[in-house]
This record gives structure tokens, sequence and C-alpha cells, in this order.
């Protein structure tokens, strides 16, 4: 099968090492592991990793999962706080516990254990726009009083500074025809503290099934849990949907979602013969992906499917 790597937009500060590492025959987790570990790194993407915005409290939250598509073993991570390479100890989970997720104190103390590198996560700007955001929305009775206050009705007013969130995702076709996916985000910016987005739950955010595909999403992390739509996807494969039925099927799905937080998502989907699809629901402007197929020079940008839902 041919080789191939599809990663979104946010993937573009590592896309070129997963796909130089695939096209020397490494196998998909190294690949993803390594070119996540460098969307991470990189303070230019504000929706993963260091440079990240931050939740309701101004603290950043870090939310990344991988699965293995032989095996299904997954390794998740949910907020955590403190360390650079959430999808490294996410892939620590998975290699070295007999559990497939950690979250807060407990995945801190995990990456600790295995001596992740730490970091302070929230760079000078975002500490800057979210102390702007302090100082307009809070009354100084409420500013006097933080952080005892509510924040339930604060989240309902939050409002994401880049008005979009981004989770970096990456799914992989590999030399060995073993597919894998792997995703990290910091979730929503101004988010309740501990909420989960769909990234760090497998089969929402991800899912990766050699056998078939593999499937990630972007965006409104709600819509994905209620929907499990990577694992819908993947289902929808194995039922005998080609790729493109199996992702209309997923936004289908989508379309029954009632209430709730309703936005813009983006479904990425490759199967086990190297095709693949990406299409975005709720758009807001052009969204585009990275594609990389054994043979090709270098990963190319490609607009990304617009569909309503
Ligand atoms: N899906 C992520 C989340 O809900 C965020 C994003 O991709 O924009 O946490």
């Amino acid at each position: 099968m041919a080789r191939i790597l599809v990663t979104n937009n946010e993937g573009t500060p590592g896309v070129g090492t997963a796909a130089r590492m695939l096209a020397a025959g490494s196998g998909g987790l190294d690949a993803i592991e390594a070119g996540i570990r460098l969307v991470e790194a990189d303070t230019t993407i504000r929706s993963v990793g260091r440079g990240g915005w931050p939740n309701l409290l101004g603290e950043v939250e870090l939310d990344a999962a991988m699965i293995d598509g032989n095996s299904f073993r997954s390794g998740a991570v949910g907020a955590l706080k403190g360390y650079l390479h959430p999808i490294s100890v996410a892939r620590a989970v998975m290699e070295r516990l007999p559990h497939e997720m950690l979250v807060g104190e407990g995945a801190a103390r995990f990456a600790n254990e295995i001596g992740a590198e730490t970091a302070d996560n929230l760079i000078p700007d975002s500490e800057r726009v979210w102390r702007q955001w302090f100082e307009e929305t809070l009354s100084p009775a409420e500013r006097a009083r933080w952080p005892d206050v509510d924040l339930t009705a604060l989240c309902q007013q939050a409002i994401d500074p880049e008005k979009g969130m981004d989770t970096t995702v990456f799914l992989s076709l590999d030399a060995q025809s073993e597919i894998m996916a792997g995703v990290s985000t910091s979730g929503w910016a101004w988010k309740y503290p501990g909420r989960l987005g769909d990234s760090p739950i497998i089969g929402a955010g991800c899912y990766a099934d050699t056998r078939y595909g593999a499937a990630a999403c972007t965006g409104t992390g709600e819509m994905a849990i209620r929907a499990g739509t990577s694992r819908a996807i993947v289902l929808y494969m194995k039922m005998g949907l080609s790729l493109a039925a199996a992702v209309d099927e997923a936004i289908d799905d989508l379309r029954r979602l009632r209430g709730g937080l309703i936005q813009r998502l983006t479904l990425h989907a490759i199967d086990c013969d190297g095709d693949h699809r990406v299409v975005t629901v709720n758009a807001e402007g052009q969204p585009s992906y990275w594609l990389w197929r054994e043979g090709d020079e270098a990963p190319r940008a490609e607009p990304a499917e617009v569909v309503a839902l």
C-alpha cells in the first residue's frame, strides 16, 4: 500500500519531519510522535502545547492521545499542566501502564515519574490576552474575590481570542501497511478548568484500525464526543462503506445533534488503500490540511471540503 500522512494546518511545524520519517521507513507511531512534538514546542501554534491558550483560570491544560491501529492499545492524557510534550506522555501511558488514559494530577505525577520535560506553557502573550479578558469581563467585586467566582456563568460568555480552536491531528499509513493516529491540543481558550475535549477520548478525537483506516477531528470537541465521530467513521468503513461514504455518514450523525455547542468541526480520514478525505462542517473561511503521499517530494497544502450541517 502507498504510504500516506495527513495532518491539519496546525501540523505545519512537524509535517515535514513526519513525512521524511515515513519515507525512510519509520513506523507511524514514531513519525507521528516526532511531528507532534515539533508542533507542541512551537509557540506560534496557539492551540497546541506551549503557547496554547489557557483555561478560565489562566492555566494551560493540555490533552493528547495516540492509538496503534494494530493492537488497539491507546494512550491519552487530559488536563495535563506543566509539561512540554503531552503526546510523549500519552505514548508512555500506552506503552508503560496497564491503563489507557490519565488526567490532571495523576497525569502530571506520571509525567514526572517518567522524566518528561517540564515547561511553563503560558507564554507572555497568552497571559497578556487572558489578563485583558479578566480585567474587561469581571466586575471589581469579582476580581477581588477571584478565583472564588461563578465560573459556570463566565464559561458561557467566554470568548476564544482566535475564534477557533484547533488540535493538531496526524494520521499515517506506514511502510508496514500499519495505520496509526495521534492528536494534541490545548482545547478551547477560556475553557472551564478540567474540561476535556474530544482529543484524549479515543473514538471521539481519533481512532485507527489497520484493517480499515483512521480518523481524527479538530474543532468543537463536544460534537465529536457526542457523535463518537472518529470511531464511527472507521466502523462505517468496516461495515462496507467507502471512505467517502463513511465520512458522509458521520456528518449525518452530526446533523442529529440538538442543543449544546454546535460550531465548526473538521473530520480527517484515511483508509487502508491510502485514500483520504478531509471535510469541515460549519466552516468559517476555507480550512486547509497537509497531505504527503509516498513518492511526493514534500507535503503539500490542500483545501478541505466544506459542507453545511
Ligand atoms: N477538538 C479540540 C477540543 O475540543 C479543539 C480543537 O480542535 O479545536 O478540545
